[in-house]
């Protein structure tokens, strides 16, 4: 395999990474060592991510340190110190107290980048219940389907989320017992059924004390999806802080004067982990800003907060390519030192445009909702092969799999071979179940391995690279969508008898979802219904999830077991041999 590879310069060690040489820290690296750079609960009892994140900070040399500075998407600007964010997860913690809810009862959190969003996540750590975070982008269908999957006790969402997205499926989620609003303009909410958060949060006490944790306890529910049935509830423990702790450090090159921004949202498994928890953990300033994507807003961003360390994502990126470098070039964004990418490949055009234009290149690196964290990277201090994810982090053994003949999985030793990316099991964020699914859960370790669905190869001196999914599930604008979950909206409408849906290549979003339609009788294809489809799937699975496209077909392809072949979906659409079609039902 032939590549291109970025050397680093003096720019990119304007301070010394924290991993310098890889195959020492590799060598010497324990999962125990990095437990040691956490602090433990006080008197030994145990381990919780809200204390290592923010209770002892705010009790340290951090209290007046930035944790966090808002950005509000209309101007405004809130800075919340260690202290400040301590006393007020400490009220959030009381909130849930006061309300009953106990340890491991899933508290849910339906909104935009909005301080009370970061406030409830670390109460509910604190207060050792489920945080579980909805993308606000869902529609009422998504929300329902996670709210009832992870039995959600508590939801807390604006009251203009509420009316538009849950008033209509409330009733239907028998668990859910108390909405907390909050409302739009700091008024206070007066809706029937909920309660307003703010004067819950007015009323609780500043003082709570995190009771004994077990690192095995349930922190975080992350959903995800599959290419069959109902989204997956990824569970993950308090232990997991180990994790995000140790790879801020690693892989994201944290250090103590840094301002970081993680441009993910905290309704995706990166805007968690790296949007809140391991920035904390590691005692350094983030930005969260409100905002929708906006090339000159994100410059600006870089530019007035001085953003030393910068973690975003392929399509954004891509967009940026879009709007050209003349613009970069009227910002000064020379604090900038670290610049990172997760969530889709990363062209290898990406990273040579981003060493032309900010004079640093992006560092691409892997993970999953399933693996917590930061799984494979390229590092601060070696060079970069473009295209290449880079290498397993310390304390991670990656491989490439495939199932021999006799069906078990086997490890692929030569280099440049595709199979299966795989994972040994055994790293503190690695997820511990599939919310009451034990089956699907075992279903995705065999050989001794953690099998990603991802398909990779490995270079001969150890770099990943993707090849693709090995599934049907789409990644489009960095979020997984099952195609089964818009599928059975899209059946739900009185003109639909069968759909089909795959992810279409897309050169800024990777992918979009598209949907293939197979009317009813008596339904003729007419623009009209093609465009009442598409607002009916938009109204009920929100823009995140629903089609942007539709066609319509006289069938869809199942194999003779009834099942929808996708992938000859997507060949049709591509023009693509349509491969071993041995299985195809006959029509
Ligand atoms: P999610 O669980 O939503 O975070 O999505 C995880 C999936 O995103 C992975 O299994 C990959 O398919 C894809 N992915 C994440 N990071 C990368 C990357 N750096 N390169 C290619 N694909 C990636």
């Amino acid at each position: 395999m032939a590549w291109q590879t970025i050397a680093k310069s003096e720019r990119d060690w304007a301070v010394t990474p924290n991993l310098q040489n890889y195959e020492d820290t590799r060598r010497t690296f324990s999962w125990e060592s990095a437990l040691r750079e956490l602090d433990g609960l006080p008197e030994g009892k145990g381990l919780n991510i809200a204390h290592e994140a923010v209770a002892r900070h705010a009790d340290g040399p951090l209290r007046n340190h930035l944790a966090f500075r808002w950005l509000g998407k209309n101007g405004e600007v809130e800075d919340f110190t260690y202290g400040r964010l301590h006393t007020l997860t400490n009220r959030f913690a009381n909130v849930l107290q006061n309300l009953g809810v106990g340890k491991g009862d899933r508290v849910y959190v339906l909104a935009g980048r909005i301080p009370e969003l970061y406030i409830a996540a670390l109460g509910t750590l604190k207060h050792r219940a489920v945080f579980c975070p909805l993308f606000s982008a869902f529609g009422p269908e998504p929300i329902r389907a996670r709210l009832t999957i992870g039995q959600g006790k508590v939801l807390v969402t604006t009251q203009m989320l509420y009316e538009r997205k849950v008033k209509t499926i409330r009733a239907s989620v028998a668990s859910l017992e108390h909405v907390l609003l909050i409302g739009d303009d700091h008024r206070p909410t007066n809706v029937p059924d909920t309660i307003d958060y703010r004067t819950l949060m007015e009323r609780a006490s500043d003082a709570y004390a995190i009771q004994p944790t077990d690192p095995e306890d349930v922190a975080l529910l992350h959903f995800t999806s599959g290419t069959t049935g109902t989204p997956k509830g990824a569970a993950h423990v308090h232990g997991a802080v180990v994790a995000h702790h140790i790879t801020g450090k690693l892989a994201l090159d944290f250090h103590k004067d840094d301002i970081f921004w993680c441009t993910a949202d905290p309704g995706w498994v990166t805007g968690t982990s790296y949007g809140i928890i391991a920035p904390l953990t590691n005692g350094i300033a983030s930005i969260i800003d409100e905002g929708d994507f906006d090339a000159e807003r994100w410059y600006g961003i870089l530019q007035s907060q001085k953003v030393t360390v910068w973690y975003s994502a392929p399509t954004a990126i891509r967009m940026m390519m879009k709007t050209g470098p003349e613009i970069v070039r009227k910002y000064d964004l020379r604090s900038l030192r670290f610049l990172s990418s997760v969530g889709e490949p990363l062209n290898p055009e990406a990273v040579v445009w981003s060493k032309e234009v900010f004079g640093l290149p992006f560092h691409d690196n892997w993970w999953q909702t399933e693996t917590g964290g930061i799984m494979i990277a390229n590092f601060a201090a070696t060079e970069i092969r473009p295209g290449s994810m880079g290498r397993p982090l310390p304390g991670i053994e990656a491989a490439i799999v495939r199932q021999n003949g006799s069906g078990a999985v086997e490890e692929i030793r030569d280099a440049d071979v595709q199979g299966e990316l795989a994972l040994r099991p055994g790293w503190p964020s690695m997820f511990r179940a599939y919310w009451g699914e034990p089956e699907r859960y075992k279903k995705c370790f065999a050989g001794g391995f953690y099998l990603t669905g991802d398909l990779a190869k490995r270079d001969r001196d150890g770099y990943f690279w993707f090849v693709g999914r090995k599934d049907d599930v789409i990644k489009t604008s960095g979020h997984l969508i099952g195609p089964f979950e818009v599928e059975s909206i899209l059946m739900e409408h009185k003109s639909v008898a069968e759909s089909g849906v795959i992810g279409k290549p897309d050169p800024v979003a990777l992918e979009i979802v598209k949907a293939f339609v197979v009317l009813r009788k008596g339904f003729e294809p007419t623009e009209e219904l093609r465009r009442e489809l598409l607002a009916f799937a938009r109204t009920k699975l929100g823009a995140a999830v629903a089609p942007k496209e539709i066609e319509f077909v006289a069938s869809v392809p199942r194999t003779r077991s009834g099942k929808i072949m996708r992938r000859l979906l997507k060949a049709r659409e591509l023009g693509l041999p349509e491969g071993d079609i041995s299985t195809l039902e006959a029509n």
